[in-house]
């Protein structure tokens, strides 16, 4: 099963890949995880990219298909998620020309107040990623993560309004476009990813079984 999870940053589609990943065994690929990840390294390009997210705009379509490609390449990743790409017409456009012709597309669908409540209360587990939130997900036990039991846990250093607002109106730029595509395709199911996360989870199953 291949799955491409569209959404703008705070719609809860990292939780949702986390959790439908680990249900149906399938590949969890995430572009921010992965740039994050190079991000960290001390590499030239990790400071760049770097200073890119932290302000919150798009890194070039070459780099992340590049990446991307290379990862859904390996055997193992028939079977993924792809969250947080495409971003672009061009993204979708590579995308759907490297994979197998079935694959459903899941837009997550949430006002803009909805998501500035949610990203300003975020916080991700420092041990294995999992995603909280303050407000509407704390986890189970105070202090310790719900699936590893770290104790350690950070806020993106992009989790901020200013940020936020950037990236929601980046996102919102070429998203009908993209929708569009998809729809034309016949690949594209809408959740209301304002919901809380159990029902989302139920709607996302439900439509891909
Ligand atoms: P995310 O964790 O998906 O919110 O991504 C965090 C940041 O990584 C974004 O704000 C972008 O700077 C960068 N990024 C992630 N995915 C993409 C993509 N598909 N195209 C361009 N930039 C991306």
């Amino acid at each position: 099963m291949l799955l491409i999870f569209l959404g703008p940053p705070g719609s809860g589609k990292g939780t949702q890949a986390k959790i439908i990943s680990s249900q149906f065994s399938l590949k969890h690929v995430s572009t921010g995880d992965m740039l994050r990840e190079t991000a960290k390294s001390g590499s030239e390009l990790g400071f760049k990219l770097a200073e890119i997210m932290s302000r919150g705009e798009l890194v070039t379509d070459d780099l992340v298909n590049e990446i991307v490609q290379e990862t859904l390449s390996k055997p193992e990743y028939q079977e993924s998620i792809i969250d947080g790409y495409p971003r672009t017409l061009a993204q979708a456009k590579f995308l759907n020309d490297i994979l197998p012709s079935k694959y459903i597309v899941i837009n997550f669908n949430i006002d803009t107040a909805h998501l500035k409540a949610r990203i300003e209360s975020r916080f991700v587990c420092k041990g294995c990623g999992a995603i909280y939130n303050a407000s509407f997900t704390p986890t189970k036990k105070d202090g310790e993560c719900d699936v590893c039991g770290s104790q350690e846990f950070e806020y993106r250093a992009d989790d901020n309004e200013q940020s936020l607002l950037k990236r929601v109106e980046l996102y919102q730029g070429p998203i009908s476009a993209i929708l569009d595509f998809y729809l034309k395709q016949n690949k594209l199911v809408t959740v209301d990813a304002s919901q809380p996360v159990e029902e989302v989870t139920k709607y996302i199953v439900e439509s891909i079984m």
